[in-house]
């Protein structure tokens, strides 16, 4: 690496950031660890990585991500409408419930009541921030060569234990 490492791919890029959506901080480093990862190997969002490549260490950015680079597009056919008696009891019939769900092949999914009425309630299988401009506020605060571990498991370890 030179005097004066770039965000490239291959690199371990360590980055403060703040998330905001629909005006509201969604996320942020701030009082937490930075964010660690490898650099073009799709740890993070493609919208996000591609505005970080020639950042320097010091250097901040705004990054607004569109749907289709982050969380995609919201898909209408991703709401399903199901009957109230299929609900155990114990679930808050609350629009926006988290609950999980298991698909025909047992696969656990998670979905968010987004209706209720009296006999059937909407669930919606969207990712949270799908359909929504993710506005980032990023800071880059490290750069260094990742160990041989992580790139052969294509992703940065850090101080903390593998998962
Ligand atoms: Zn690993």
């Amino acid at each position: 690496m030179g005097e004066n490492p770039l965000v490239e791919n291959g690199q371990v890029v360590t980055m403060d950031y703040t998330l905001h959506v629909d005006g509201e901080i969604l996320d942020s480093s701030e009082g937490h660890e930075p964010l660690e990862f490898l650099q073009g190997t799709g740890n993070i969002i493609p919208g996000l990585e591609r505005e970080l490549y020639g950042m320097t260490i010091g250097e901040s950015k705004k990054v607004t991500v569109v749907p289709v680079e982050g969380y995609g597009k919201l898909d209408p056919n991703a709401f399903v409408n199901v009957p109230r008696s299929q609900f155990p009891e114990n679930i808050p019939m609350e629009v926006g419930t988290e609950i999980q769900v298991n698909d025909p092949q047992g696969h656990e999914m998670m979905a968010r009541i987004d209706q209720v009425e009296t006999d059937s309630v909407r669930l919606n299988f969207n990712h949270p921030l799908a359909g929504k401009d993710l506005h980032f506020d990023v800071k880059i605060v490290g750069l260094r060569a990742p160990t041989d571990e992580e790139l052969e498991h294509g992703h940065a370890h850090g101080a903390h234990n593998h998962e």
